[in-house]
């Protein structure tokens, strides 16, 4: 019964409207929302321990009884991790017919995959809608959006979103942002739903030929820094706003308050816990799925290191707040190139004539754009404009998707060659960190300590 509570709000007192939802949402008790956010964790835990392989297995190796468990901290040091996901078979996870899957690319050599019931992306795109009500979206608005496509959630969740809220829209996808810019210039759309990368390119060009009137631009996918969201403000003279979220989570975590500091949780959907928070309340942050019925999360690492913010006075104010990622709890770092790490690069390198063992990758931010430093030990007599031109040609034919990133500016190169033997460390420690985001603040250094 307690499970239907937000399903008989929604029905006697709110019906579809996104507004009559907003404005109903301060009023909703926090207890409520723990106390059915616990009985569904309850009926998860059983769903999966019952129809998952994995989860199966993993508990009783763990001597975990389902039964037993209250809430996610009961569960101790178990977890579920992306290595996981790409280890173990989709299907071991998977506890319900499946209707749609998604990818996330980019950080090993397997993808991890995602699947979903249509009526699981329907639901997560209704929480999106009320999060950009929030931001001031509203149905007489025009919407374009920019989002990649291939094998990614972000667009069909928006899509469902925008069909709640009843708004003109069109799917322009990833185009070079030119094509785009030119495209897109007639229709005056008031609302752009954007990858944070790519604006910066598209604010360029706007920034040359012109802008038109906007209402506010979001951007998903990725941190962006206060210096450039300043300065694509100034541009469009409008406010950016940004989505956090990842593919395990139907890029739904959490939607930014209109303030502009932190992102709402959507604990609608999922139970969150920050793990190991250090002095200044940063740790990983760790989501339960609460409503998924085809592949749910058991206290899955996002691996993204942040914090919960005090509580604010907007609309969504009964749903707690986290601060901007501040970095990740591994190597796994989001920049303009997409989601990098070690593998990439070694890839990357490995059949490059010229180019000795070691090297380091930095990502840093001198600008408006990510500008990955290559830091790269060459052999004796090797020359560093033949090594360069070689690595451009095998970035082309190896990672297409990463090659496309850098011609559409959405982040630099630059070449730093050295000679071998400078990088490793001395010392008994002698290991050498493969990539590193030196756009990160000292708190989520001292997080990960
Ligand atoms: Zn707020």
């Amino acid at each position: 019964m307690l499970e239907a509570v937000p399903t008989i709000i929604e029905t006697l007192f709110l019906g579809k409207s996104i507004g009559r939802r907003l404005a109903f949402a301060p009023h909703l008790p926090r207890a409520l929302v723990k106390h059915v956010s616990l009985a569904q964790f309850r009926a998860t835990l059983e769903w999966v321990n019952q129809r998952s392989a994995f989860y199966r297995e993993r508990f009783r190796a763990a001597g975990i009884e389902p039964k037993r468990i209250r809430r996610p901290e009961d569960l101790g040091d178990f977890f579920t991790t992306s290595a996981d996901l790409r280890e173990r078979p989709t299907e071991d996870f998977v506890c319900a017919k499946p209707e749609a899957g998604f990818e996330t690319t980019g950080t090993t050599a397997r993808n991890k995959r995602v699947y979903f019931s249509n009526e699981e992306v329907r639901d997560i795109g209704y929480e999106g809608a009320v999060g950009l009500w929030n931001l001031g979206l509203r149905p007489e608005d025009r919407v374009v959006d920019a989002f990649d496509y291939a094998f990614w959630n972000a667009g069909i969740t928006l899509l469902h979103s925008l069909e709640r809220v009843g708004c003109f829209h069109v799917i322009a996808s990833k185009l070079p942002p030119e094509e785009f810019y030119e495209r897109v210039r007639e229709y005056r759309f008031n609302v752009l739903i954007v990858d944070t990368a790519w604006l910066v390119t598209l604010t360029e060009i706007a920034a040359r030929r012109g802008t038109w009137p906007v209402k506010f631009i979001l951007s998903g996918s990725e941190n962006m820094a206060e210096a450039t969201r300043q300065w694509v403000e100034s541009v469009w003279r409008a406010k950016v706003y940004q989505a956090y979220g990842q593919t395990e989570s139907l890029g739904a975590t959490g939607v930014e308050c209109p303030r502009q500091r932190g992102y709402h949780l959507n604990e609608v959907n999922f139970y969150f816990e920050i793990l190991h928070p250090n002095a200044e309340g940063y740790g990983e942050l760790v989501f339960t799925t609460l409503t998924r019925k085809v592949m749910p999360f058991i206290r899955y690492r996002s691996n993204d290191i942040t914090r919960l913010l005090p509580d604010c006075d907007c609309p969504l104010r009964s749903m707690r707040r986290i601060d901007k990622i501040v970095g990740r709890a591994d190597e796994i770092i989001s920049c303009g190139m997409g989601m990098i790490s070690p593998w990439i690069f070694e890839t990357w390198f490995g059949g490059v004539p010229g180019l000795a063992d070691d090297w380091q990758v930095a990502v840093t931010q001198p600008g408006p754009r990510d500008v990955l430093e290559l830091r790269l030990e060459t052999t004796e007599g090797a020359e560093p404009r033949a090594v360069q031109a070689a690595l451009e040609r095998e970035l082309e034919q190896r990672f297409p998707y990463y090659y496309k990133n850098y011609r559409m500016g959405m982040y630099d190169l630059r070449f730093v060659f050295l000679p071998r033997g400078t990088l490793r460390p001395a010392g008994p420690r002698r290991k050498l960190r493969r990539v590193l985001d030196e756009r990160i603040p000292a708190a989520a250094v001292a997080a990960r300590d």
